[in-house]
């Protein structure tokens, strides 16, 4: 095992095989000796430097139905809530002070947000803040729509794929959404010069150890300047509410193999990681993650947007405490890093 983790990091790549032992590998030592390897990696290419993003939640109303989601239409216990274009600007107003330089506006697809809406707002973000970057997570739309909000000043896109085998697709969404039309958006967003991030759930229902090696596999053909993973978490007003929540454990390991085979990638230690582990943020960072989120949505709309239970949102995950994270991310000796932290390649 070691000496496959040498030549993955050599490399960049493996045999199936080999990927699906690593994947599957629980020995203490060894998983010891691949974070180590990750980070040694991140360290090359980042330093000692983490980026910080201040996550906007601009909406919680959606028209999908993603079994896993907390906000999913069909969840008539979600409240719902959305933000204006004021005070998706006061957010901003409120993160540049706080010293973010981006913005990641994520939501539900929510039908208010016309490309004529969303272009306003970026426009204005990008006119009060040159020097500041525009996130998008919004979503699946169409080709001129991501267009148009590229050229209104979006500089970036998450958009995760949640699993790349049809199959197991089939088994998140409803039948109305599709791999390939996601896999499309994506492809382009890259197209567009979005700078473009995908991502999966780790453990989430019905997925298999297989399954994540064609994550992998998808991963290497898009080539993404960033990839958000995280634990599955389960929601109980959705069709998984009764389904077991994603292992820390895995989602460390695939973060420390996702670093190895994309050792440029933007990598964040993410929220659903730091709800499942109370160190879940700096265990990330340590297993060659590069980034983190903190939250800058309006105080009283948090605990609205509900992607799954008991998600942390108040603590030194909140913007207003980046004093907190800032500490947190010092006592494992690495610092918070204030500038757009662009990906490293184009
Ligand atoms: N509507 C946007 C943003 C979705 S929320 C979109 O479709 O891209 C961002 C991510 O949260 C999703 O892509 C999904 O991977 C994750 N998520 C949703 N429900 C979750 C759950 N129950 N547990 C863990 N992560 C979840």
């Amino acid at each position: 095992m070691f000496e496959i983790i040498d030549r993955l990091a050599q490399e960049s790549n493996l045999k199936d095989g080999e990927f699906i032992s690593l994947l599957d590998c629980n020995d203490t030592r060894v998983n010891e000796y691949l974070t180590k390897t990750a980070r040694r990696v991140c360290d090359a290419n980042y330093g000692k430097r983490i980026f910080i993003r201040g996550l906007i939640e601009i909406s919680s109303y959606c028209k999908n139905n993603c079994y896993y989601c907390g906000i999913r239409g069909g969840n008539r216990k979600a409240e719902r809530y959305r933000l204006t274009k004021e005070d998706i600007l006061s957010c901003c107003d409120h993160g540049y002070e706080l010293g973010f330089r981006t913005f990641v506006l994520q939501g539900g697809e929510d039908g208010y947000y016309t490309d004529e809406v969303i272009c306003d707002i970026i426009r204005e973000i990008k006119r009060r803040y040159p020097d500041c970057a525009v996130t998008l997570s919004l979503g699946e739309r169409g080709e001129e729509s991501f267009r148009k909000m590229y050229e209104a000043g979006a500089d970036r896109y998450l958009l995760r794929h949640e699993t790349a085998n049809p199959i197991h697709y089939s088994k998140l969404h409803p039948k109305e959404m599709s791999l390939d039309y996601r896999k499309k958006c994506l492809f382009d967003l890259k197209k567009i010069g979005y700078q473009t991030g995908c991502g999966i759930m780790v453990g989430s229902p019905f997925q298999t150890t297989e399954n994540i090696l064609e994550d992998i596999r998808f991963m290497q053909e898009l080539k993404p300047h960033m990839i958000g993973i995280g634990p599955f978490i389960h929601h109980r007003d959705t069709p998984f509410g009764e389904y077991a929540d994603g292992s820390v454990e895995l989602t460390l390991r695939l973060l420390s193999i996702l670093r190895l085979v994309f050792p440029k990638v933007l990598l964040p230690a993410t929220t659903a990681l730091g709800t499942k582990d109370p160190f879940g943020r700096e265990k990330g960072i340590l297993a060659g993650a590069n980034v983190v989120m903190p939250n800058l949505s309006p105080v009283d709309t948090r605990k609205k947007y509900s992607l799954y239970e008991n998600k942390i949102c108040t603590d030194s995950e909140a913007a207003e405490n980046l004093a907190d994270l800032r500490k947190r991310i010092n006592a494992i000796g690495y610092e918070i890093a204030i500038d757009r932290g662009d990906s490293l390649w184009t």
